[in-house]
């Protein structure tokens, strides 16, 4: 039985793949299709982006589809850039551009108000059915970039118990405590369920071309 991941994001499917080791299912990605569209994350709230990713993957391939939509809430930005995280400084912003803009308008704020979380909403659709899963991790937000490991925002997130980012931590301690690693905890009893079900035992046939 087969997966789709619903996501481009290298780091992400880096990480999601980690913590679905040992799953029974055969986990594909979006590159897996010629043909695939990508859905544009036009919705306000994570859940409403991560319900409508895995329904339009699941309506394209009709397979068994997990799309997840995480992103940075900072208090002292009103819970800004949410689920625009990934566009934070434009359309076309890579990480760095988005981590300057915060560090920019975050300047001069004080230690104890720069409190912040990563949030992550996990969408599984069957077609009939949709499971969702939910995780958080809190923080706050260090004055300058630090270390080199994970993407997006982990050079100045400082998951509380800690005093340095994600990024120096390094891939041991994200796996421990992020908003993703609490998220999939829970994704993986809800996957146990489904391929316990004899619903599932038969093979599913992908809807559109497969790359050769
Ligand atoms: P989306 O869910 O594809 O809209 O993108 C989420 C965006 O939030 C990413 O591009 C990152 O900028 C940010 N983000 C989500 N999870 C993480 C994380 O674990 N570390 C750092 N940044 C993250």
């Amino acid at each position: 039985m087969k997966l789709l991941l619903g996501t481009n994001n290298p780091g992400k499917v880096r990480e999601i793949s980690k913590f679905l080791e040992g799953v029974p299912l055969e986990i594909i990605s979006l590159r897996t299709f010629e043909e695939i569209v990508p859905v544009r994350e036009t919705e306000k709230s994570f859940l409403a982006n991560a319900r409508l990713k895995a329904s339009e993957y699941f309506r394209q391939t009709g397979l068994l589809t997990l799309a997840e939509d995480s992103g940075l809430q900072i208090d002292a930005l009103d819970g800004q850039p949410g689920p625009l995280s990934a566009r934070f400084a434009g359309e076309e912003a890579s990480d760095a551009d988005n981590v300057t803009k915060v560090l920019r308008l975050l300047r001069g704020i004080k230690p104890a108000r720069r409190t912040a979380r990563f949030v992550c909403v996990v969408a599984i659709t069957d077609g009939r059915k949709i499971w969702i899963a939910t995780g958080k991790c809190e923080g706050r937000i260090a004055t300058r970039p630090c270390g080199k490991s994970g993407f997006g925002y982990d050079p100045i997130f400082i998951p509380n118990g800690y005093k340095s980012t994600f990024a120096r931590l390094g891939d041991t301690v994200k796996d421990q405590v992020s908003h993703r690693a609490e998220a999939f905890c829970k994704v993986r009893r809800i996957l146990e369920r489904i391929t316990g079900s004899p619903k599932y035992a038969a093979d599913d046939a992908p809807r559109i071309r497969k790359r050769s």
